[in-house]
């Protein structure tokens, strides 16, 4: 394997944002490649400033070259500018690391975060040089493995991607390695491909679309069946149970150029069982697994003498639900080896007015804006999705936030939703319209943001039977918004795309036949597609056109009960009759607990995981509900102890 930087370097005077090619960050690491050792391109299918600060591709990164068997380097996908000079010049993709070109590793390995960035999964392949149906590659081709939360449902991309890692990473990319390395050693010859596949497939937590036999009747499925006794008929996603194991990435990089959240960040636990129904992390992450406080605290200060960051963020789903969230925060802000200036962030935000304190006590200097995400316009709305947030629970946090020093809020809704009538709709403008008036009485620029998403129904959800809604019907209720707003002083509203939120449905949900339609966009030139100067439907409705599929049937109508579904041999670890109950409960407005403060559901998430039912020592918010009214009052009801216990230690 030869270094492309000879030919690369030349063409980097041309293109916008050289330093996305060049590599050589802070925490880059110098893999070692050698015929024992299986090599790995990790590959996030959209710009480096999108993907470089990924936390899962980091980690995976650091695991991989620790190893003495593998050596890992990273890409990501090139611009049109940088693309177009590299199909003139013959350049294939290249790791940034030390300039490999993909097609001489043995793995290349892409992170699927978001359905709209399949294309460029294709565009990435093929710029490698391999063929883009994993029916046509060669031995000497690498294996292409998808992971992260799309794979999920991995239908879509089954032509292309050659295996699958459904859930954790961490420890199953170990697992590959040690297959792949054999069938390196065995010489790679004709034919042994196949039996590498079907050796990963016998890997816990791996699929192998191509060992599977898909049957429709018509526009309907009837089945996903696996062609051979020794391929399991369903895949079972692979769950770290301690997250205290796994203290990475340990050397978090620093890029040379401007990036997406660029800090430091500190996952402090995985999982949610907060129970919205729309939330797809949420569902296929469970169950809850928190790092302890001290290696929390050890991973920041450490982070933050090396990195030269003085920014941290606590990531996780929701994470002011973190046991140790006041000691972490507390802990991180008084650590003099911290330097004492030291701002924490918190992506995820409860909405009540304690977490706004935590905000308070975190932001002292930056306050800057604070984001809610109620998602739904009314309380009813609100049951519906399972995001039980009352009125007063909003209000609480929103004049918290602007009696603390806070100019702006924004808050974050859907629409679309199931059951959604317009009463419902225009709840968002008035809970908009009620907000900006509380900032009022503390400050003349309050400004409130309403941001509004088209809702897309995802896999392995309770929502997952649901009809999304279409273009025109988005477009209708955004008006609806518009008009409700127009002059309402210091709120103003944004919102998504439907005709966007139209292709991501299409992507979501597809089976095997929608394969057709994303290498139809990709060939007719849809590249990053979440971006939209490259967005175009007509692509998309032409690709279905000419795959002759109905975008009607694919997105928006209801499924049944009894319909088999395209990832119904791809398991999250949850009960398909939990998700049906949620979906019933849903439709009449019924909304359900956060199990952390009520019996367990037995959603299934936590059987098989050595995890155990443990009851808090919290009292439940009142109601029943998240973060009511009477937890504000009181100061605020976080949680102190989480019903989960991993194999006797508390979690
Ligand atoms: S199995 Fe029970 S305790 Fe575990 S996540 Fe599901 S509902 Fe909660």
């Amino acid at each position: 394997m030869t270094s492309l930087w000879s030919r690369i370097e030349p063409v980097l005077g041309r293109v916008q944002k050289p330093a996305r090619y060049i590599g050589g960050e802070d925490g880059a690491l110098r893999p070692t490649h050698g015929p024992g050792r299986v090599s790995w391109l990790l590959i996030y299918p959209d710009t480096y400033e999108v993907g470089l600060p990924n936390q899962g591709l980091q980690i995976l990164y650091e695991l991989l070259n620790e190893r003495d068997d593998s050596a890992a380097e990273r890409a990501y996908a090139p611009w049109g500018d940088m693309e177009a000079e590299m199909r003139r010049a013959g350049i294939p993709l290249f790791s940034v690391d030390t300039h490999r070109p993909a097609g001489s590793f043995d793995v290349l390995a892409f992170n699927l975060s978001a359905e709209l960035v399949y294309t460029n999964v294709l565009n990435c392949i093929d710029l490698a040089g391999v063929p883009v149906h994993a029916e046509r590659r060669r031995p000497e081709d690498p294996i292409v493995v998808g992971g992260g939360h799309c794979s999920f449902n991995p239908e879509p991309l089954a032509d292309f991607v050659d295996a699958f890692v459904i859930g954790d990473g961490e420890e199953v990319v170990g697992e590959i390695t040690e297959v792949l390395a054999a069938w390196k050693r065995s010489g790679r010859s004709e034919g042994s491909r196949q039996g590498a596949l079907r050796e990963l497939a016998s890997v816990p937590g791996v699929y192998v679309p191509s060992l599977y036999e898909v049957c429709y009747d018509g526009p309907s499925l009837v089945s996903v069946t696996p062609r051979y006794a020794d391929v399991p008929a369903v895949v079972e996603k692979r769950t770290i149970s301690d997250l205290a194991a796994w203290p990475y990435p340990r050397r978090q990089l620093v890029p040379l150029t401007e990036v997406v959240h660029d800090r430091l960040n500190v996952e402090i636990f995985r999982g949610c069982t907060r129970g919205c129904r729309f939330c797809q992390a949420g569902m296929i992450t469970r169950p809850v697994r928190e790092r302890p406080a001290e290696q929390v605290m050890d991973m920041v200060r450490r982070g933050l003498e090396r990195t030269g960051y003085d920014e941290v963020s606590l990531t996780s789903l929701s994470s002011a639900d973190y046991s140790g969230i006041e000691e972490v925060v507390s802990g991180t802000i008084d650590d003099p080896a911290c330097g004492g200036q030291v701002s924490v962030s918190l992506p995820s935000l409860r909405v009540d007015a304690f977490t706004v304190g935590v905000a308070a006590q975190i932001q002292k200097v930056r306050r800057t804006g604070l984001t809610f995400a109620p998602e739904g316009g009314t309380w009813r709305m609100r049951q519906v999705i399972n995001k039980l947030i009352r009125e007063e629970d909003l209000y609480s946090a929103v004049e918290a936030a602007f009696s603390q020093g806070w100019r702006r809020v924004k808050l974050y809704f859907l629409t679309g939703l199931p059951t959604e009538t317009d009463e419902d709709t225009l709840g968002i403008a008035e809970l908009a319209r009620n907000c900006a008036a509380l900032g009022r009485a503390h400050t003349s620029g309050a400004s409130v943001t309403a941001s509004v998403g088209g809702f897309v129904p995802k896999p392995q959800t309770p929502f997952q039977w649901f009809g999304q809604a279409s273009v025109e019907e988005l477009g209708r209720r955004v008006g609806l918004l518009r008009d409700a707003t127009r002059r309402e002083r210091g709120v103003q509203l944004r919102w998504h795309d439907p005709r966007a939120t139209l292709a991501e449905g299409i992507a979501s949900r597809g089976d095997r036949r929608v394969g057709a339609v994303i290498e139809d966009v990709w060939r007719r030139g849809g590249t990053f597609q979440e971006w939209s100067e490259h967005f175009d439907l007509g692509r998309w409705a032409d690709a279905m056109a000419a795959a002759g599929l109905s975008i009607d049937w694919y997105v928006h109508r209801d499924r049944g009960e009894d319909e088999v579904l395209p990832w119904d041999h791809i398991s999250a670890g949850l009960h398909r009759d939990f998700l049906w109950q949620e979906w019933q409960d849903a439709l009449r407005a019924a909304g359900t607990p956060d199990c952390r403060w009520t019996p367990c559901y037995d959603c299934g998430a936590c059987t098989g995981y050595g995890l155990e039912h443990v009851v808090g020592s919290s009292v439940p918010p009142a109601g029943g509900s998240q973060g009511t009214g009477q937890d504000l009052e009181s100061g605020g009801a976080v949680p102190v102890s989480l019903r989960l216990s991993v194999a006797g230690r508390s979690a």
